[in-house]
């Protein structure tokens, strides 16, 4: 399964790159991706965002709401686990399990049906979830490296790879 590594050496190239995640999970034709997003069908999807606090998931997140079309301001869903963005064919879901205590407080939220497709989920600190939530179709990983971040991919299913051949291409254009 496909994996690769970037440098991005500042909280615009996080965005960056979440624009781009979010033309690699939606249906921009490699032909498109020279134009701003126009607004992208959800196709489902589950990508889980590893790193230590302030390693810029956040921000990657941020980012792939912009690439969705999505003007308004995106939290960090700390103390409500997960924040909802709703589109017209599916919802983007960005879960932060960082407060979580227990594993079973992810099923009162009732969320179950939440990954099923076209709903696309983001979810940092997926660790702290994973006895209650399906495993992920991507990896990511943010590092800290000098003033900015490295950051790792893995699919880890055939979605994932479908995903992961797609961020190849469309991160020459970062
Ligand atoms: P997390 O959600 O992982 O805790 P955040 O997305 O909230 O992290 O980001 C923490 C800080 O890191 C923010 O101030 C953001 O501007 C900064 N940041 C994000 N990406 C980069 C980068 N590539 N280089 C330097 N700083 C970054
Ligand atoms: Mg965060």
């Amino acid at each position: 399964m496909l994996s690769d590594t970037i440098f991005l050496k500042d909280e615009l190239a996080t965005e960056s790159f979440g624009q781009m995640l979010a033309r690699a999970t939606g249906d921009t034709t490699l032909e498109e991706i020279d134009l701003i997003a126009n607004p992208m069908e959800t196709h489902g999807g589950k990508i889980y965002l590893n790193g230590d606090l302030g390693a810029g998931k956040t921000t990657l997140a941020r980012g792939l709401m912009r690439g969705y079309g999505y003007q308004g301001a995106v939290k960090s869903p700390t103390y409500t686990l997960v924040e909802p963005y709703e589109f017209s064919n599916g919802n983007i879901y960005h879960f932060d399990l960082y407060r979580l205590v227990d594993p079973e407080e992810v099923e009162y939220l009732g969320i179950s049906d939440y990954f099923d497709d076209p709903n696309l989920c983001l979810v940092e600190w997926p660790e702290n979830g994973k006895t209650v939530i399906p495993d992920p179709d991507l990896e990511v990983l943010l590092t800290m490296k000098d003033q900015g971040r490295e950051l790792s991919w893995w699919a880890r299913s055939p979605r994932g790879q479908f995903i992961a051949e797609r961020l190849v291409i469309f991160c020459r254009n970062l």
